[in-house]
């Protein structure tokens, strides 16, 4: 058994930083990062063999749990026959055809490997099916690190206090139009301005990476009016929503049809996946159909389609979102009543099986400002005593939570528990 710290050590000797992506560096709450060896339904079990209620759920795919049977034997019986041939098989279009059925604005999908790749090929869909460069995106939404989504991003590059990268270069930048989320009327009156210039919108439909915030009523509809009016292409990023906050996704929650839908994480069961969708007119621009050109050499890898269309199967079970969130309702519902006994000012948001904490004195939290407001110190020292008691969060104020269908009654009940006293340590 070795200590995270010698892991750590010796990894940032080879690995920038230790990472192979900055959040995980621990930075955001300080101190070294846990080295996990194995994982199994709701528990993550360190290198030294510490067991950890996980909320982190490898950032939102193991809806399941980990290693779930099934999952995993689907795996291991596609991988038997080869791991990837770089040719069609039969079970991407088994994927296609799940992700067309579950999705309500999803006729044609094409599969990536990744988020940013999904996000990065609906734009350039969008900008060419529209022949218009500029894009629009929300202060604190995160859409992966291509060159013109890495403008004012969240996650780990807010959680770095570096809103814009270096090496995006300044002309690309320029096309991105950075507006606040949930604020309707800005996305009105730059319509009003640019509108024939705008290629697209693009959306977390609810906001996963400045901790977790709802659309207020009427925003996503907004969006997709003056999309209408003026000819350009909404997509709904639901890397992390998709199949996170209900079966038909947020569109489906919220009834808004985007025109593009990205995915990823849970539709790769924890694999590497990603995929865009949409309307079959706009998908039939993409190469070989049309002149978008997208590609990879491994996009449908078989035994990545393998665990997620297993995952995919195993949440259409009747009743399964209901479950999941009632457990994610108990879970806040614990975690507030152990706050306001501690006296720690306190708040938290809920869509399905994804939540927010926030250490703030306002009750309602709909805006990235008030996201910047709450007390990062507080939420700091609340993660890293959670964690000495077992319970594995986001390391960083800045991103969503969590819930999965292995989590028990029990194991929400042991997280309240390790709250109420942690929150009068606070
Ligand atoms: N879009 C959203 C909404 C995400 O949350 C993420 C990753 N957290 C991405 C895109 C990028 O996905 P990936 O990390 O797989 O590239």
């Amino acid at each position: 058994m070795t200590q995270a710290s010698e892991l750590f050590t010796e990894a940032k000797k080879f690995i920038p930083g230790g990472v192979n992506s900055p959040v995980r560096s621990f930075s955001g709450v300080g101190g070294t990062p846990v080295y996990f060896d194995r994982a199994q339904g709701a528990y993550v079990y360190d290198s030294e063999n510490k067991r950890y209620i996980d909320y982190v759920g490898s950032w939102g795919p193991m809806i399941l749990g980990h290693a779930h049977p099934e999952v995993i034997e689907a795996v291991k019986q596609t991988a038997e026959k080869g791991l990837s041939f770089g040719a069609p098989t039969e079970i991407e279009t088994l994927m296609a055809q799940k992700v067309c059925e579950l999705v309500p604005s999803v006729e044609m999908v094409r599969m990536v490997s990744s988020g940013t790749e999904a996000t990065m090929s609906a734009i350039r869909l969008a900008r060419g099916y529209t022949g218009r460069d500029k894009i629009v995106k929300f202060e604190g939404c995160y859409h992966g690190h291509s060159d013109s989504l890495l403008v004012k991003a969240g996650s780990g590059a807010l959680t770095f206090g570096v809103p814009s990268s270096p090496g995006v270069p300044a002309a690309l930048a320029a096309d991105t139009i950075t507006l606040s989320y949930n604020d309707s009327d800005a996305v009105r009156s730059t319509f009003a301005e640019l509108g024939d210039k705008i290629a697209c919108i693009i959306v977390e439909p609810v906001a996963g990476n400045m901790n977790c915030i709802p659309p207020e009523p009427d925003f996503l509809q907004t969006l997709r009016e003056v999309c209408d009016q003026h000819g350009s292409v909404l997509i709904f990023d639901e890397v992390m929503t998709g199949f996170r906050v209900g079966l038909q996704s947020a569109q489906g929650l919220y009834g808004v049809k985007p025109d593009l839908t990205t995915l990823g994480k849970i539709i790769g069961g924890g694999l590497p996946v990603g995929a865009f969708g949409g309307s079959r007119k706009i998908m039939e621009h993409l190469a070989p159909l049309g002149p978008v050109y997208q590609a990879g050499t491994l996009s449908g890898c078989p035994v990545a389609m393998a665990a997620g269309l297993k995952t995919l199967e195993l949440i259409t079970t009747p009743g399964f979102y209901e479950a999941l969130s009632a457990k994610t309702t108990q879970l806040l519902t614990g975690l507030q009543q152990a706050a306001d006994q501690a006296g720690i000012p306190f708040t938290t948001n809920q869509v399905g099986g994804m939540f927010g904490l926030f250490f703030s004195e306002e009750k309602s939290i709909s805006r990235f400002a008030q996201v910047m407001h709450c007390n990062q110190d507080r939420f700091k020292r609340f993660f890293h005593a959670m964690l000495d008691k077992g319970v594995y969060l986001a390391p960083s104020a800045f991103e969503a939570g969590f819930v999965s269908a292995a989590h028990s009654d029990a194991d929400i009940q042991a997280t309240v528990d390790a709250a109420a006293e942690v929150f009068k340590s606070l």
